[in-house]
């Protein structure tokens, strides 16, 4: 989901992925994954779990193994976490540290550099410019 912020460590202690510059960041002026997917997680995660993170008061219990944020139950909804105009320069998660796995594991890019499918079809959807390949993969090639 939209990766906004520097990177924090999370405070069970584990390494949180390093976000990209600004300039290569198109998370940053976007913010589309987090208004329209259902962003469900293992309820471990919970802040109200041993060892869990994710404030509880965002989310929405889906079954007994698993949680949602609060918005997003349903798909097509906003979460709850969402802060600025989906978009538009300064979207950000006010949780970032704390989101789910979730949220961790969806990038703009797949690992070969190719733009995320997802990602461009929101985008395309919301009027914003398609992603092009993940810079350093463009200057590799
Ligand atoms: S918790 Fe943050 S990153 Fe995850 S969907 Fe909500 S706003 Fe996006």
């Amino acid at each position: 989901m939209t990766d906004v912020t520097s990177p924090i460590a999370r405070p069970d202690g584990a390494p949180v992925s390093s976000a990209p510059s600004a300039e290569d960041n198109p998370c940053l002026s976007c913010g589309a994954c987090c208004a329209q997917f259902r962003v469900s997680f293992y309820f471990g995660e919970l802040d109200t779990q041993p060892g869990g993170w994710v404030p509880v008061a965002l989310t929405s219990k889906v079954n007994d193994f698993r949680a949602a944020m609060k918005g997003t139950e349903s798909g097509g909804g906003r979460c709850t976490a969402l802060r600025g105009e989906v978009g538009k320069p300064g979207i950000s998660c006010s949780i970032y540290p704390l989101r789910s796995s979730t949220c961790r594991e969806f990038s703009a890019w797949e690992e070969d550099g190719s733009p995320n499918p997802d990602c461009q079809r929101l985008r395309v959807a919301r009027g914003l410019l398609p992603l092009e390949p993940k810079p350093q993969t463009a200057a590799a090639a």
